[in-house]
């Protein structure tokens, strides 16, 4: 049997990764903002595509066809290296994140805690799936470049998803805003602006192929009152809470 590669090949990701990250001026300056109570989700969104760029740095020099059995990337291969290396970058975004977003509510007033988002395991399984589908790596290992990248920015989403929603509940009336970055095509300039939560575009989240544009939040401008439109959604949500609660205790009543 073959030897197996892939400890030895975490070691060496996860060695360069960690030299890399605490090298990164770019983490540093993101670190420091936050430390200076500065820091927005703009910070969050740089501080997520360098995380990426680093992993998807690492990944791309470290995996190569000369050292993969066979050339390929294997399921099993795949699946351990990018879940462990993923869900890294998930927590060191999302730890960041979370803690931008508390101190933005402290400083809008509001003595909430920011709200962790889960980890979207789909969007990991879909990229192993992926790699491992192919038999020339060479074919699919553009997909440890900008996916991961993409991937890294979704988790900044993610956290802002989570903490909007959290403060609509409470009675507050949220804001997104969505910018382009860089040279933005015609559907970028289109997602782009501030909505009220629930009447943003579907696709304010997501993200073409090496697309920068960037999602934001501050719950300084939610401190609004709820409009007619924001207040049906309310009840609509909350009807249909009590639903689910209702069908939930019918069930452990059958069980
Ligand atoms: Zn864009």
């Amino acid at each position: 049997m073959d030897k197996d590669i892939v400890p030895e090949l975490l070691e060496s990701i996860q060695e360069q990764f960690n030299q890399r990250t605490y090298d990164s001026k770019k983490l540093k300056m993101a670190i420091n903002k936050l430390r200076n109570k500065k820091a927005s989700y703009l910070d969050v969104n740089d501080f997520a595509i360098e995380i990426g760029n680093i992993l998807a740095d690492v990944l791309s020099k470290n995996i190569t066809v000369d050292v993969l059995p066979d050339g390929k990337m294997y399921f099993n291969i795949a699946d351990r290296v990018l879940n462990s290396t993923m869900k890294n970058n998930h927590s060191l975004i999302s730890d960041f994140a979370v803690d931008v977003q508390t101190q933005l509510n402290h400083e809008a007033g509001l003595r909430l805690k920011g709200q962790a988002p889960e980890l979207n395991q789909d969007r990991i399984d879909g990229i192993i799936n992926r790699v491992a589908s192919e038999n020339d790596f060479d074919a699919v290992k553009w997909i440890l470049d900008d996916p991961i990248i993409n991937f890294s920015q979704s988790v900044v989403d993610d956290v802002i998803r989570t903490n909007v929603d959290f403060h609509f509940e409470a009675g507050l009336a949220p804001k997104i805003t969505r910018r382009v970055s860089g040279h933005a095509c015609d559907w970028c300039k289109r997602l782009a602006g501030t909505y009220n939560y629930h009447e943003e575009p579907a696709d304010i989240y997501r993200r073409h192929e090496r697309c920068r544009c960037t999602v934001e939040y501050n719950p300084k401008d939610s401190r609004g009152i709820q409009n007619s439109h924001t207040k049906e959604w309310r009840s609509k949500r909350q009807q249909e809470k009590i639903k689910q609660r209702k069908t939930m205790n019918l069930r452990k009543e059958r069980q």
